[in-house]
């Protein structure tokens, strides 16, 4: 079987199996996240995975799930254009 390389945020460089990992693969981009449960520390760690990333674990094989991440709706924009006009929005950057 196909062995993935990847590093652990604790223990460094680990080897999975495509069974180990999860893709999250979002659909207005095609890149994603990818998630899998260290195997020396039982950490969960989740990655960035680019175009070059999610197209080596989708060819060995790793279960992937697309994700609608179509980006901002309507009325997030009134809400955050309102939460401009109120003005105050600098001084919360910085309390
Ligand atoms: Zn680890």
């Amino acid at each position: 079987m196909t062995t993935i390389r990847t590093s652990c945020v604790v223990c460094g460089d680990v080897e999975l199996v495509p069974t180990d990992l999860d893709l999250e693969l979002f659909s207005s981009t095609g890149t994603g996240h990818y998630r899998f449960l260290c195997p020396h520390c039982d950490q969960e760690q989740r990655r960035p995975a680019t175009h070059r990333v999610v197209s080596i674990l989708l060819a060995t094989g790793v279960a992937y799930q697309v994700v609608d991440d179509t980006p901002i709706t309507e009325s997030e924009i009134s809400r955050f254009s309102q939460a401009l006009d109120r003005g105050d929005w600098s001084e919360q950057l910085y309390s």
